[in-house]
């Protein structure tokens, strides 16, 4: 592009027009004609016998500065007829000396003056053209001479750095724009003048202050002989998506160090791979849920395919590892083979959840199993890929804790066992008295059967029998008793609910008889199994029976005791202790659990507070329902086991 032509020779169009062009093509036509008619007049009535003819070359260049051929073209004819028409009159036709050579002089000189103002214009619309497309760029384009003195201006230039075109003409670039460069003006000036072009992010100043970030690229216009005339500089607003690069490096970085620095271990996994998996799975319509709980060879190839692709410091303090790299595997080398979140988690993801959290072991570098809370957070769409965020909480002091705390809890509750007891020392003492008694007493009449003469062996036989019964019925109560003082560690199996409820009656039925109370049990059948520590809730059952006694104990109208077992809709099972006693107050409703309450002038009052924990401990809960002189009702609600059998 020929932009090395200087300031008013190029321009054709709008704000970028120049001086020259500010003259209108009426004016241009009108100056002509004026200069043509006064180069007639000279040239008829002067005497001097000179090529005046020749000055209507400079009738075809006013009419060249419309920029329209029609009037390049009118002038120039005008002009050969003029002189034509002067020759005629001054010289007549007849004479061929040197006027006539003057006047064809003059005819070439007009002739040529007017193909070289074509050949201009022509080449003048080109360039015209040229610069309308820089207008229509959105970067901003300006030309400067090698002074960095400014001698073309675009549109953009003007829209976005604030001055027009007539504005910055002849100003000087850099001081224009306060232009900082991110190297030395110098080295930048040299660099372009070598190579011929120059690239690079500089920052510049708009009319009203405002400092934009630039993405520069200038190449050098050379002249024929290669000596460099102008510099076209092109430049690109990038201070937004600077200031979002910015942002985002911001973000990343505090990102990055909350990574680091988080006491929370976190893991990054790649689910990429059990994504198509799972996908495919769910393509054949199968439900992912009833597929995982039929194969649990995917699930193992699963833990295989997910792959950990970063790790923090705190969770590689956690697992004892040193070298990150070395723990860059898969979640099978992590997570214990005990495991049994992995599924759901797979589940969660299947479905598209958020989140999924759950406790797990962790297995370190030297094998040693890890508890360990997590929260897995699945991507939120598509877009963030298939990385998953596992944050992990080392629990083994929390376990350690936990573990004490249930251990306290045992030791109490078997306190209590022992004070439950005492209490029932006179039915028990009863309850094993009797079938004592009735061993001496068929002992002695197998005695009696036997010295007879001839001795009654049938009868001998009968009577020995009973012993042997009675002898297994208080050897029962005795095992029933052993077993519930028993010091044992919790453990928890499986319970068959209706003789759970069996035990626990069984313990107070005398005290029961004793205290004058109407016991009736009802137990819906086909009540599926629970897991839990039989003698813990069977101690919850006692409790709330001798309570219900005691509550009972000064009342005249009938002392009715019910305990119901059903399984609900929700699938747990609820047990209730109901009683015709004098029910609780609302006041002493609030503290009933608490412990150490006590409405008793002996009472320990912690006989429900221990209840609460046992049915807690157990995933349950209990409750009381009381209408105060009506009656009390503990509601004991528990889990069932999912595929447990029928008791
Ligand atoms: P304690 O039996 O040693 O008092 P508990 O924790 O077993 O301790 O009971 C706390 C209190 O709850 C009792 O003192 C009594 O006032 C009240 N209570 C418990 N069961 C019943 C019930 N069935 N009817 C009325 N009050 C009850």
């Amino acid at each position: 592009m020929a932009f090395y032509l200087r300031s008013g020779s190029l321009y054709d169009s709008r704000k970028s027009a120049l001086p020259r062009r500010h003259m209108s093509t009426s004016a241009c036509r009108l100056a002509a004609a004026l200069l043509a008619l006064c180069i007639f007049l000279f040239d008829v009535l002067s005497p001097l016998e000179g090529a005046v003819a020749v000055l209507y070359v400079l009738v075809v260049l006013i009419a060249a500065r419309t920029a329209w051929r029609k009037d390049l073209f009118a002038a120039a004819a005008g002009a050969i007829v003029l002189t034509l028409v002067a020759y005629a009159i001054s010289h007549g036709l007849e004479n061929y000396g040197s006027p006539a050579l003057r006047a064809i002089v003059s005819i070439a000189a007009i002739a040529i003056a007017t193909m070289l103002a074509l050949q201009n214009q022509s080449a003048m619309a080109t360039l015209a053209a040229q610069a309308r497309l820089l207008n229509l760029s959105h970067d901003m384009i300006f030309m400067r001479d090698i002074e960095g003195v400014i001698d073309f201006w675009n549109d953009a230039a003007e829209q976005v750095y604030g001055w027009s075109p007539a504005e910055a003409f002849g100003r000087v670039a850099d001081e224009l724009l306060r232009t900082r460069y991110p190297a030395e003006r110098a080295t930048v000036e040299a660099e372009l003048l070598q190579n011929g072009r120059w690239e690079g992010v500089l920052e510049q100043e708009t009319r009203s202050g405002a400092r934009l970030v630039l993405d520069s690229r200038w190449a050098v216009q050379r002249d024929r002989l290669g000596k460099p005339m102008g510099v076209l500089e092109i430049h690109t607003d990038i201070t937004e998506r600077q200031a979002e690069n910015a942002a985002l490096v911001k973000s990343e970085r505090r990102n990055r160090r909350m990574f680091d620095s988080s006491r929370i271990g976190v893991l990054e996994e790649d689910w990429s791979a059990v994504r198509k998996e799972l996908a495919s799975i769910q393509e054949k319509g199968i439900p992912v849920s009833d597929y995982l709980a039929g194969d649990p060879d995917f699930v193992a190839r699963a833990r295989r395919l997910i792959r950990i692709v970063d790790v923090n410091p705190a969770l590689l303090s956690m697992v004892f590892v040193e070298d990150p790299n070395q723990f860059l595997t898969t979640v099978d080398d992590v997570l214990s083979l005990t495991d049994r979140t992995f599924v759901g988690a797979l589940a969660a993801f299947a479905r598209d959840d958020a989140f999924y959290e759950g406790e797990t072991e962790m297995v370190g570098s030297d094998g040693e199993v890890i508890p360990v809370l997590f929260a897995i957070t699945f991507p939120a769409s598509a877009d963030d890929g298939d990385n998953v965020l596992i944050y992990v909480v080392d629990i083994t002091e929390r376990r350690h804790a936990q573990d004490t705390i249930q251990q306290a809890q045992a030791e109490l509750a078997h306190a209590a066992r022992v004070a439950t007891l005492g209490e029932l020392t006179a039915s028990i003492a009863h309850e094993v008295s009797q079938p004592l008694m009735a061993i001496v007493t068929n002992g002695e009449a197998g005695m009696r059967w036997l010295r007879r003469d001839p001795p009654n062996l049938e009868e001998v036989e009968t009577a020995l029998g009973r012993a042997v019964a009675e002898g297994r019925r208080a050897s029962g109560i005795v095992k029933r008793i052993r077993a519930f003082l028993k010091k044992a560690p919790s453990h928890r199996g499986e319970i068959v609910l209706s003789a759970l409820v069996e035990d626990a009656t069984a313990l107070v039925q005398r005290e029961l008889a004793r205290a004058n109370v109407q016991l009736q049990v009802d137990i819906q059948a086909g009540i599926q199994n629970m897991r839990g520590d039989r003698i813990q809730l069977q101690q919850v059952l006692v409790n709330l029976m001798i309570n219900a006694a005691h509550a009972m104990s000064a009342q005249t109208r009938p002392r009715l005791l019910f305990i119901g077992v059903v399984q609900n809709a929700s699938k747990s099972i609820e047990i209730t202790v109901r009683d015709t006693g004098p029910g609780v107050s609302e006041e002493h409703r609030q503290r009933l659990f608490e412990p150490f309450f006590s409405t008793k002038q002996d009472g320990m009052g912690m006989g429900l507070a221990i209840c609460r924990t046992t049915v807690e401990a157990h995933g349950g809960q209990l409750v009381i329902d009381s209408q105060p002189g009506v009656g009390a009702t503990f509601r004991v609600t528990l889990p069932v086991t999912e595929g447990s059998a029928a008791g």
